[in-house]
């Protein structure tokens, strides 16, 4: 068992604390539906939740946690903090943001950090809440035109606000899975959704590339070119495809990843 300190406000901003960011994850499709973080003992933690659930919470979450039985979900310590309660939140916030992005279906209300929630309401959004909440059954979802939000979009405003809130939040050191690799990594074994697929792939070509333009210089050049001396290349068959096929737009008949890439062009466009 992972040994927390617990936070107290006299502690004050800043102060040294051992804390943990946690998350809920489907044992049989290893998706994770809820990122947390916690300054007390995780079993504490976990058993607070199932009660809050008992007692009839309704959030996405707390419906959920209800109707899953405890034995088809593992709660699955995603990274300790040891430095203090601002760097906790944010390691929570930069988890949700990962999961969000690799298509998980989080049932988090906010994007995480400080705060019990994370989300402060306003007076008139409680209000507006509970209404709605009033007389709907738990763990039932309304769909279509029986769901407050049919119809309605966030205003590009709003999005611009989030998109930016976001960015950078997990990109190299920042990111909590910076330099973990293999069984080591949270998302290790787990198979991306053909549709998550292309998207992060979208994400990252031409312009969108963060290498897209550059050019290194001759002295970065050298030092490649010295750390690679004496290794044959290309150093495989998919590397000679890249380097003689796509980069030069050339297709060949023989060649098993030209017709790899073929086929996954025409599966996406139909
Ligand atoms: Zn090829």
């Amino acid at each position: 068992m992972i040994e927390t300190v617990e936070w107290t406000p006299e502690l004050g901003v800043g102060a040294p604390i051992l804390g943990v960011v946690y998350g809920f994850r489907v044992r049989k499709t290893g998706e994770y539906r809820y990122v947390g973080q916690t300054t007390k003992k995780l079993a504490r933690r976990i058993s607070e939740h199932r009660g809050v659930a008992r007692r009839g919470r309704k959030t996405p979450f707390y419906d959920w946690l209800r109707k899953t039985p405890d034995t088809d979900y593992e709660v699955v310590v995603l990274e300790r903090v040891v430095t203090n309660r601002e760097d906790l939140g944010e390691a929570e916030v930069s988890w949700i943001t990962l999961f969000r992005a690799t298509g998980d279906r989080l049932l988090n209300l906010s994007e995480g950090g400080l705060g019990p929630t994370g989300v402060v309401w306003t007076e008139e959004q409680r209000k507006a809440a509970g209404d709605r909440a009033r007389g709907r059954p738990t763990g039932v979802h309304l769909y279509g035109p029986d769901n407050p939000r049919w119809g309605s979009r966030h205003s590009d405003e709003q999005k611009a606000k989030w998109s930016a809130m976001r960015k950078g939040t997990y990109s190299g050191a920042d990111n909590p899975n910076f330099g973990k690799f293999g069984p080591e990594h949270p998302s290790y074994g787990r198979v991306f959704s053909a549709e998550t697929l292309q998207r992060l792939s979208e994400q990252k070509r031409g312009e969108k590339n963060p290498n897209f333009g550059k050019t290194l210089s001759a002295e970065t050049r050298a030092k490649m070119s010295a750390a690679q001396k004496g290794q044959p290349k290309p150093s495989s068959v998919r590397s000679a495809h890249t380097r003689h096929h796509t980069n030069k737009g050339v297709f060949k008949e023989t060649c098993r990843h030209c017709i790899d890439d073929r086929t996954n062009e025409r599966g996406s466009s139909s």
